[in-house]
């Protein structure tokens, strides 16, 4: 039967492994192990050569990571996923992928943090140059991409700015170019969202967030639909030769994710594969319960601003609509008069939790300007765009009740 004939709820849960289990063990088995034993020679150079599809080595893949990858593309859609360490791992990976030095990269200076700086810093240290526009402006966007561009890369949802980009606008423009799209998608997962419908071409997800179940773990996703002609890449172009739309995952998974070596551990890429299976319960939770304490904080008096792609009032609510459906997921911001009251509040705070991560089980609370951003110049900060004013909440499975009076509580005490 086609895995496409199910929902993702029921895909998820009924999705066979890649290779019969020995003991027909109903969840995926933790192969914990660094290496795999063969019979003899020949199998060793076949395995090596990736004509068998066995094992060799759990740097370069692992039966428990393969199947939650392959779960993963049954979920997604996508044609190739390869699980990594982390959001940022899925991130540079596939950067070291598709960039090469001279190469731009046409983005948003409004990013999480360290993709924020992995632009800003360290792959310009390789002479790889970013052109930081206002992704919101297509026709800027646009204007800025030229032969050297290896891609445009945008977040579905910004981080913390919640700012959305139209996304088939944004790929129709980078594909005008001959450029691909790459999107970090963490914020929506793909019960909410269907990036390929909206022309994206790579997707990046940091699974820390709501596929971990409950912040048990780091992990990232690079999801490829395939849908690229890398002919047009400078730097995959002779590849693609060969290879054709399969260019991008044969030099990600043969070449640069196992001379990278931020691989996923199998203990971590287990708990991950059991996340998947309450994903869509948790999301819509989470998703439900934010759009309810959003809508009560925008009558609460010290609040200044509430940031919620939900919120009839916003100003991405339409085009939010279009793209994520009935939800915009489970984070929210606000601002307060400033720093010091953003400091007093949080510090008063009983039920919801200091600590930075999104989309945990439990309620969390940031000040992202003093802490994602903290070490960044004054300058760097502006061009980042995070006020000093500025909380986020990343909404999680406690009663909203509870959450609604501990915030009343401590704004109450910010007030006296
Ligand atoms: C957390 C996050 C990342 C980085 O993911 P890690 O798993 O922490 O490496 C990247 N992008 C977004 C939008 C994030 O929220």
């Amino acid at each position: 039967m086609s895995t496409k004939e199910n929902s993702p709820l029921t895909e998820v849960l009924k999705q066979p492994f890649p290779k019969k289990d020995a003991h027909g063990s109903i969840s995926m088995p933790v192969y914990a192990g660094a290496a795999f034993e063969f019979d003899t020679a020949e199998e060793m150079e076949a395995a090596f050569l990736g004509r068998s599809g066995k094992h060799t080595y759990t740097r370069i893949s692992n039966p428990t990571t393969e199947a939650y990858e392959q779960r993963v593309a049954a979920m997604s859609g996508a044609q190739h996923v390869m699980a990594v360490a982390s959001g940022m791992a899925a991130i540079s990976n596939i950067f070291m992928t598709i960039a090469s030095a001279g190469s731009n990269i046409v983005t948003s200076p409004h990013l999480f943090g360290n993709t924020f700086s992995l632009f800003l810093f360290t792959l310009k240290e390789f002479g790889v140059e970013v052109r930081f526009c206002n992704i919101l402006d297509i026709n800027e966007v646009e204007s800025r991409i030229d032969e050297k561009t290896c891609a445009v890369f945008t977040e579905i949802i910004s981080n913390p700015h919640l700012e959305v980009a139209d996304l088939s606008a944004l790929s129709e423009a980078a594909h005008r170019k001959n450029v691909p799209l790459v999107a970090d998608t963490t914020v929506i997962p793909w019960c909410s969202f269907d990036a390929r419908k909206f022309g994206v071409d790579i997707e990046a997800v940091s699974s820390t967030k709501y596929i971990s179940g409950g912040a048990t773990s780091i992990g990232g996703l690079i999801l490829d639909y395939q849908t690229f002609d890398w002919t047009h890449s400078r730097r995959l172009s002779e590849l693609a030769k060969t290879t054709g739309k399969k260019a991008f995952q044969t030099k990600l998974r043969s070449e640069i994710a196992r001379n990278m070596g931020a691989t996923i551990a199998p203990q971590t890429a287990y708990l991950q594969n059991l996340g998947l299976e309450t994903l869509n319960l948790r999301f819509g939770a989470m998703s439900k319960s934010c759009l309810e304490i959003a809508t009560w904080l925008t009558t609460v008096p010290e609040i200044r601003h509430v940031g919620y792609n939900g919120l009839e009032s916003d100003s991405f609510y339409a085009l939010s609509r279009r793209q994520f459906g009935s939800t915009p997921g489970a984070m929210l911001t606000f601002s307060l008069r400033d720093r010091s009251a953003c400091y007093s509040f949080i510090n008063r705070l009983h039920t919801i939790r200091r600590a930075t991560n999104l989309f945990d089980n439990k309620t969390l609370i940031i000040h992202p300007e003093s802490t994602i951003y903290g070490t960044l110049s004054p300058s760097h900060k502006l061009l980042a765009g995070v006020p000093d004013n500025l909380l986020r909440l990343s909404v999680g499975l406690e009663d909203t009740e509870d959450i609604k009076s501990d915030i009343h509580q401590a704004l109450h005490l910010v007030r006296s």
